[in-house]
């Protein structure tokens, strides 16, 4: 594996890299056979990085077409909580939202009545 951060080489473009140094975007391209299985693909490769790497913030995690940066679709909740907590479940997820971790803190109006579901 190359350690791009030991060779010290900077970046090239000098915009970039006149930012600061905080919040910064990967971006990962794979391959999908429809828009439901990149979804779901984008999502597991998501929380499975956010397992790796818990500083990364998964909620705001985006899915396009290729470079289609102009496309984008949020794949995570993202709601706040009562105590500032971020919501990392799927977009439009029925139930509690709910915080990052095992233990994470769920909040909402909880569950659809399943005689109301349609
Ligand atoms: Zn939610």
């Amino acid at each position: 594996m190359h350690d791009r951060s030991a060779s010290n080489t900077p970046m090239a473009d000098p915009v970039l890299a006149a930012m600061p140094a905080s919040g910064f975007t990967v971006h990962l391209d794979f391959g999908a056979a429809s828009l439901t299985e990149a979804r779901e693909q984008a999502v597991r490769y998501a929380e499975a990085l956010s397992i790796l790497c818990p500083e990364i913030a998964i909620e705001t995690t985006q899915l396009s077409y290729v470079d289609a940066w102009d496309h984008i679709e949020q794949l995570f909740c993202g709601a706040i909580g009562p105590d500032g907590e971020v919501c990392v479940d799927v977009c439009d997820h029925p139930g509690f939202h709910r915080a990052d971790g095992l233990a994470g803190l769920a909040w909402g109006d909880g569950d659809p009545d399943p005689d109301t579901r349609r």
